[in-house]
């Protein structure tokens, strides 16, 4: 069952919670958690693009929000917003480490691995397979990375949502037309490190998901996208707003429609 919000869950959540007020368990649906407290996200690469929107969008919800750059000396958008600005290049071992550190134990509900690297690879031989390594390194072992350092801040949190960027691209029933190389191949392995991850962590409650932002105007989606990250950040942001772990290991379209693997 999926409730959008306190006002439409209405009668069903009442009675739910007044069962088990009445039986002395304590209820925590999303929707109540939500209208209790601020809730934490934390957004890597969130100095430009869709990272800034994210924050932007989440800032303005009233949610606690923890925006990474690789140099936040330079993240003056991002630290325009009032948001707090921490150091990550998800591709370093030390730099993840190193936040995870200096986060300790502090809860974290939403983690959004969005940070990411488009190589434009069209045909197999003009792969250079230092782009290709790098690429993998960043857009499929940075989310590996730093949803394992940040895993015990997630289970502190109450939402326990893990969202991955991940892209039409990464789509193999989707993929027709070819190109692209490497591109494709991180982001399908980050689908897939998402159906593992949500296996193993849907027991313990968290709802682990990868969501496509459409082709959106940024500097890696170009002035000719279809999408200002405005339009694609809102409606990746209802897509999670509504989230219940019923929804663990599943693949979403910034419009809401989910999408094929
Ligand atoms: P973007 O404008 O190029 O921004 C990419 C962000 O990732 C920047 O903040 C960048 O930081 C950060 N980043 C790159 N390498 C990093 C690293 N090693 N460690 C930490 N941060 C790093 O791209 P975008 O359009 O906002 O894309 C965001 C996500 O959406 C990506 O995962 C992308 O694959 C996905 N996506 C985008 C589109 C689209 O049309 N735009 C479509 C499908 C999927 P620096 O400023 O330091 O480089």
């Amino acid at each position: 069952m999926r409730f959008n919000s306190l006002a439409n869950a209405g009668p069903v959540l009442a009675l739910i919670t007044a069962a088990a007020m009445f039986l002395g368990v304590q209820t925590d649906s999303r929707a109540e958690v939500s209208a209790m407290e601020p809730q934490t996200v934390l957004i890597t690469g969130a100095n430009r693009g869709l990272g800034l929107e994210f924050a932007r969008q989440y800032k303005d919800a009233g949610w606690r929000v923890i925006g990474t750059a690789r140099d936040p000396q330079d993240a003056q958008e991002l630290k325009a917003l009032g948001v707090r600005v921490m150091q990550l290049d998800v591709a370093s071992q030390d730099s993840v480490a190193a936040l995870a550190a200096q986060l300790d134990d502090e809860p974290i509900d939403l983690l959004i691995n969005n940070a990411g690297i488009f190589p434009r690879v069209g045909k197999l031989d003009e792969i250079d397979f230092d782009d290709y390594n790098r690429t993998l390194a960043v857009n499929t072992v940075g989310p590996v990375r730093v949803t394992r350092a940040l895993l015990p801040n997630l289970r502190a949190g109450k939402l326990k949502i893990i969202a991955g960027l991940s892209s039409n691209l990464g789509s193999i029933a989707e993929n027709e037309r070819g190109n692209f190389y490497g591109y494709r191949e991180s982001k399908a392995a980050l689908n897939m490190f998402t159906k593992t991850l949500a296996a193993e962590l849907g027991p313990e409650g968290f709802t682990c998901i990868v969501l496509t932002p459409g082709w959106v105007q940024t500097d890696m989606g170009g002035p000719n996208a279809t999408l200002t990250p405005e339009e694609s950040i809102a409606g990746m942001k209802a897509v999670l707003d509504r989230l219940t772990p019923a929804d663990n290991g599943t693949f979403w379209s910034y419009n809401g429609g989910q999408m094929p693997w």
